[in-house]
């Protein structure tokens, strides 16, 4: 995905606005039709259906029937995909729930030559074409994928738009040197290799936390509705988007140089969707530990582990692999001996068998690049959270 910000007229950006708001109103109609949905219960209305009452919507509303239609069935096309991977045992994604204004603005458009087309105005400025707006500017920061078929544009809390062409990216070829590489999931260290490398995802810097935690103070004591928290919560918006940023670039980078290093790349398999859910829960267990979660989740979704891996499997297709995460910090990566004692520190691990010493996040790594589903006592290899190791999900929570 590659992301160009948008610079748009003002009376295009009210067409872009009502996009907005008319693709939002689409989706919780949806969102409202599923909410009554249990299991056993007769289906709810599916994608064709759900297009012939937004035909009917239209005839009945002027203010949606004036908004482009393309944009409103997108809407429910973009629904439709979304319950589909709910409903995908293999897939993290969650229920596809509410969007509300001001926090989740945007709407995609698909049809390339019908719908929309992008031109290049000079070096560093574009053109595309969006229903009802016409050409709108973006920033020509770097080249369109010439393969592009859809578009999503958003808006940001800050107020900002960005237009993204959904690409899948060219699978960076493998080296072909036969090496794996494992990679732990840590949350001080957004990721350790098997080869003693530590990644570090970018975050905040100090000045800029001191910042944000005063803004959040001054937002805490302003007025709803005053002038005052808008101008906050908009300074509070930019901070975030900024940091949003840069772990994008990050994991963008990381991924690739990853990917052209090794031919078999192995990553714990977390399911981070799941860890990460909220109070909405999981099919199987609806908002259980949400609370004890959350500290957790913070660092993991900080240390933009999700984002590295899906980008992984993105630029090297068949070549990454999940290991089975249990264990993999208290065996020892020379010897195979298992103990929680071993497990020194956060940081360090020292065998208690053999004295091989090394960064607990490293060891843990050359477990995984090792692809060791280890099964300590009681494991039996295929029955799933026997034994999950304890403190992986304590440690910051
Ligand atoms: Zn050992």
């Amino acid at each position: 995905m590659s992301r160009y910000r948008l610079l748009p007229t003002p009376a295009q950006e009210a067409v872009l606005r009502d996009h907005c708001g008319h693709a939002r109103y689409v989706w919780n109609l949806a969102v409202e039709q599923h909410s009554h949905w249990r299991p056993g219960r007769a289906s709810a209305p599916g994608y064709l259906e759900q297009c012939r009452q937004l035909t009917q919507a239209r005839a009945e509303h002027p203010w949606l029937a004036v908004g482009s239609q393309t944009v409103q069935q997108q809407a429910l096309r973009d629904f439709a995909q979304a319950m589909t991977a709910f409903f995908d045992p293999g897939n993290p994604a969650g229920r596809p729930s509410w969007r509300k204004a001001g926090r989740h603005e945007g709407f995609r458009i698909v049809g390339r030559g019908r719908q929309w087309d992008v031109r290049r105005l000079s070096r560093k400025v574009g053109q595309v074409r969006v229903p009802k707006a016409g050409w709108v500017r973006f920033r020509w920061s770097r080249a369109v994928p010439p393969d592009a078929k859809s578009y999503r544009v958003t808006m940001d809390r800050a107020g900002r738009w960005h237009i993204a062409f959904a690409v899948i990216p060219a699978p960076v070829p493998a080296p072909g040197n036969g090496q794996a590489v494992g990679i732990d999931r840590g949350v001080a260290v957004s990721a350790a290799l098997s080869t003693g490398q530590m990644l570090h995802a970018p975050a905040l810097t100090g000045r800029e936390r001191t910042r944000l935690r005063r803004l959040q103070r001054k937002l805490a004591r302003a007025k709803r509705g005053s002038n005052r928290r808008g101008r906050v919560r908009h300074a509070i918006a930019r901070l975030r988007a900024r940091e949003s940023d840069r772990r994008t670039d990050w994991a963008e980078q990381a991924s690739t140089g990853i990917a052209r290093r090794f031919d078999l790349i192995r990553v714990e398999d977390l399911q981070i969707g799941n860890m990460t859910r909220s109070a909405r829960g999981t099919r199987e267990n609806p908002g259980r530990n949400v609370r004890a979660k959350a500290g957790l989740n913070r660092g993991i979704l900080g240390s933009g582990w999700g984002l590295l891996v899906r980008r992984l499997e993105d630029k090297a297709p068949g070549r990454v692999e999940k290991v089975r995460p249990a264990f993999t910090s208290q065996r020892c990566s020379a010897c195979g001996q298992v103990d929680p004692k071993s497990r020194e520190s956060q940081a360090v691990f020292r065998c208690t068998a053999c004295g091989f010493a090394c960064h607990a996040d490293v060891n843990a790594a050359k477990n995984i690049a090792a692809g060791h589903a280890v099964t300590a006592r009681g494991g039996d290899g295929a029955a799933r959270p026997v034994n999950r190791e304890p403190h992986l999900l304590l440690q910051s929570a």
